[in-house]
């Protein structure tokens, strides 16, 4: 369970859509105060399929 730095209240988690990614980024919402993170494993994946998008030079492949 995570505990909210701010209220010491409990997190919630919650998944979000983010835009041009496919993965849901998982977040924990404080149901208390309005403090907000993500989770760092699924902020990672995110962002990285965000970048792959950005750049499709790196998905073109050599025959
Ligand atoms: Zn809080």
């Amino acid at each position: 369970m995570m505990i909210c730095p701010n209220c010491k209240s409990r997190l919630k988690k919650v998944k979000v859509n983010v835009e041009d990614a496919k993965t849901k980024a998982i977040s924990y919402q404080c149901t208390n105060c309005d403090y907000f993170t993500f989770e760092p494993s699924s902020s990672i994946q995110v962002l990285r399929e965000i970048k792959e998008k950005e750049s499709p030079l790196k998905i073109r492949r050599k025959q």
